[in-house]
């Protein structure tokens, strides 16, 4: 295996950002916001360092064909399986400002939330895995609280960010420390 072929991959439903993270930290534009859900085709950056990979948004979500949401879940979580052996970071991003309110409503139905079902297969199949809170500046001072219950819902390191505001500094620190070890 070379450097290049060491895989970050990102994950996470649709509309929480994860494009709009990816062309930030990696200067390069992807499909964005207007049809989420639209395509399954993963977006590559390869680097002499690594290759990083943005998934498709997995996921039910409102006006989306139910069965297309099902096969891109599939998808994701056979890409992954596939590639587990590549992969040295799973950045698992969610929406921070929405996480507690659809937890609790999928966990009011008696239901598995996504996003936990999501987050404990990375952890089984991945060496790392960190949450990015997107749209953390929509909290304000109840961040904290957010990152907490987050935290304790995932047991996982959970890192706030906003890609909207160009602050996703901590991500970027958590993807060189992984890449340093690995
Ligand atoms: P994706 O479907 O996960 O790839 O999401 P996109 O990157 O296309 O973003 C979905 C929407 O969320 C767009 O309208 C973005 O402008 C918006 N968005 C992305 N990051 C942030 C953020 O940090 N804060 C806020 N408030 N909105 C964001």
């Amino acid at each position: 295996m070379t450097a290049s072929d060491r895989l970050i991959v990102f994950v996470g439903k649709p509309n929480v950002g994860k494009s709009t993270l990816f062309s930030l930290l990696f200067g390069v534009k992807v499909r964005k916001g207007k049809n989420p859900g639209s395509t399954i085709k993963p977006n590559f950056f390869r680097t002499k360092k690594f290759t990083a990979v943005d998934l498709p948004g997995y996921g039910y979500m409102k006006g989306l064909d139910w069965e297309f949401s099902e096969m891109v879940r599939d998808y994701t979580i056979r890409y992954i399986e596939d590639n587990a052996e590549l992969i040295v970071l799973a950045i698992h991003v969610i929406d921070i400002s929405s996480f507690r309110k659809i937890v609790e409503k999928w966990t009011s139905r008696g239901e598995l939330p996504v996003d936990l079902e999501m987050c404990d297969f990375l952890k089984e199949v991945c060496e790392n895995v960190v949450v990015a809170a997107n749209k953390s500046e929509k909290l304000g001072n109840n961040l904290a609280l957010e990152v907490d219950y987050a935290e304790r819902k995932l047991k996982t390191e959970v890192i706030p960010i906003s890609a909207k505001k160009n602050n996703v500094k901590s991500i970027k620190s958590k993807i060189i420390e992984v890449l340093k070890k690995s």
